[in-house]
């Protein structure tokens, strides 16, 4: 809903816009600050306006209230600084994708503003120039929940096209709701990438006080020259404080908490590293180095695949219907790996049908094991195959990835059994 039309009107009179100091007499009380956008929710006669306290108030605005402009908002410039590289520095480019941590909030209208340059990022931490010579690019703009496939393809294409120029690292501010997936995307389609592929993401935007953009901007820019490893990495705060950093295989991570700076975790695995506050790394085992070799890209994927989650009472006909249009069928299981009994000759029909399907546990940690209880072993004659303790998240996008880039089922089986960027392993770890 938008504001009336005699009100649009009367605020077209006075010249107040979006940010414009306020003051509005209305049935006796008196309320002056700054005008904010209209809320899709509010009514067309109310005004919001941010007082000096801070706080949103809506103010229904009648025939005899009185507005009137006491200040403009002042426009604000963004100067871009040139910099120089320096011959001594390693050079990293920053392909921009979009979430909280490439976003300001306007806080005198309130409106989250994409703002990812070269300036915004190297003034937001004036130190990374000491570290490299960065030079960034913006590919999408977007919250990460709005990715798809085909923001997936073209970002690895980029990120291939930057290394095979000549970039040392590619570093990816993204969104973090759905930055694992991403990141396991681009951990197939790159492959034997030569170079450090980092994303990097923010619970807080840059512009609060408590933000993490920067330190793990910056945590990513020592890893990307320091590190010398190669293949793709999700680097976030390991810690509440600004002084651990956690270096994240890309096909192995997931945000484990809606707002904490420490949410995501590698799952089944150990992080790769972790990084302090000085930028020293303590690595936790042994990886591919950096190379010149070129990196190829594969961006095949089927889309024609589905991630469901397995829950008692699912109805098996919405399963079925889900199933049965679909080439690559991934599901979270239950503990080992389980679903209800009545849904297997369903699985016996969708794999009958030429598809696969791929049984993960929405436990997360741990092996699936279809061998131990009767329900498994009926899955798995069924045609059901399990793939370690590999996420389902990621066993989704690699599904779709070795169904296009293999020839015929059985060798996309067998690929989704071989671990090609450290998504799965068939070893316990200490605490299964
Ligand atoms: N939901 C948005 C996204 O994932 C904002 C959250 C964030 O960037 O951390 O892009």
């Amino acid at each position: 809903m938008s504001y009336s039309a005699a009100l649009s009107k009367l605020l077209g009179s006075i010249s107040a816009k979006e940010g414009s100091m306020l003051n509005i007499d209305s049935h006796g009380q008196t309320f002056t600050g700054t005008l904010m956008p209209h809320n899709e929710s509010s009514a067309p006669d109310v005004i919001v306006l941010k007082m000096k306290s801070g706080y949103n108030v809506g103010i229904r605005v009648h025939d005899d209230s009185a507005i009137k402009v006491l200040d403009q908002p002042i426009e604000r410039v963004k100067k871009e600084i040139e910099v120089e590289p320096k011959k001594s520095l390693k050079n990293i480019v920053l392909i921009g994708t979009g979430g909280t941590i490439a976003s300001y909030v306007d806080y005198r209208t309130g409106a989250v503003h994409p703002a990812l340059s070269t300036s915004d990022m190297v003034n937001a931490v004036p130190e990374i120039r000491d570290v490299a010579n960065i030079s960034a690019r913006v590919l999408f703009s977007i919250f990460s929940e709005n990715m798809n496939v085909d923001h997936w393809q073209e970002l690895a294409k980029a990120v291939a096209e930057e290394i095979n120029s000549g970039a040392d690292a590619i570093i990816i501010p993204h969104g973090t709701d759905t930055m694992g997936y991403t990141a396991a995307a681009l951990s197939f389609m790159l492959g034997d990438v030569s170079k450090p592929v980092v994303f990097v993401g923010a619970q807080r935007s840059s512009d609060r006080p408590s933000s993490d953009a920067s330190s793990n901007l910056l945590a990513a820019a020592r890893f990307c020259v320091k590190g010398d490893r190669a293949g793709v990495f999700v680097i976030m705060h390991d810690t509440p404080g600004d002084d651990s950093f956690a270096v994240h295989t890309g096909s192995r991570v997931r945000k484990m908490h809606t707002s904490r700076r420490d949410a995501f975790h590698s799952i089944n695995v150990p992080p790769v590293a972790y990084i302090d506050k000085d930028g020293n790394i303590e690595f936790t085992g042994e990886g591919r180095h950096v190379s010149t070799e070129k990196t190829e890209v594969r961006t095949n994927m089927e889309k024609n695949t589905i991630l469901l989650q397995f829950y008692p009472g699912m109805d098996p006909a919405l399963f079925e219907s889900a199933i049965m249009k679909s080439k690559g069928i991934v599901i979270a299981g239950s503990g080992l790996g389980h679903v209800n009994e009545n849904m297997v000759p369903l699985i016996k029909k969708a794999t009958d049908n030429g598809s696969v399907v791929v049984i993960t546990s929405q436990c997360l940690n741990g092996q699936t094991n279809l061998n131990v209880y009767n329900t498994g072993r009926d899955m798995l004659v069924a045609g059901a195959m399990t793939v370690h303790d590999m996420l389902p998240e990621t066993a989704y996008v690699k599904l779709m990835w070795a169904l296009a880039n293999t020839k015929n089922i059985e060798t996309a089986k067998e690929v989704m059994k071989t671990p090609i960027a450290g998504e799965s392993s068939d070893r316990r770890t200490i605490d299964v």
